[in-house]
């Protein structure tokens, strides 16, 4: 039997999404009302919340993918400079943002595409002296 203060807590945090305001089933336990809130807009079905969790999504894998660009760099010791990141994220997510609908950055020898396919998600090309591939 949960104590009257586990009952409030669960009663605090309603599981809906943030657009429709749906609210969906859920087992989990949140620690807060703002983290019950993104994990049911992260299940719903509705269109809203399908577009929120492609961007999530795809925000999430730029983040990623850049994270890789520059740890391959450092681990091959080519020179990146520390502005290049930002330089891919903010050029990344007005892609995914639908402001822009490709682009090439050359950066010396070294090439960077982003792009989304035909479903709306992300992709990341990066070369490196017409040799290395790595696509995410
Ligand atoms: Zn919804």
């Amino acid at each position: 039997m949960p104590s009257q203060k586990e009952q409030t807590k669960l009663q605090t945090f309603a599981h809906a999404c943030k657009f429709c305001g749906q609210a969906i089933l859920t087992d989990k336990e949140f620690t807060s009302a703002e983290e019950a809130i993104e994990d049911a807009t992260m299940e719903c079905k509705c269109f809203d919340a399908h577009r929120y969790q492609q961007r999530t999504t795809n925000i999430a894998k730029l983040t990623n993918a850049i994270k890789q660009i520059a740890e391959y760099c450092e681990n091959h010791e080519i020179k990146l400079d520390e502005d290049i990141p930002q330089i891919l994220l903010f050029n990344g997510v007005a892609i995914i943002d639908y402001k822009i609908s490709k682009v090439s950055i050359d950066i010396g020898n070294k090439k960077v595409a982003i792009s989304t396919n035909a479903k709306g998600n992300i992709i990341i090309k990066f070369t490196y002296a017409d040799c290395l591939k790595l696509e995410v």
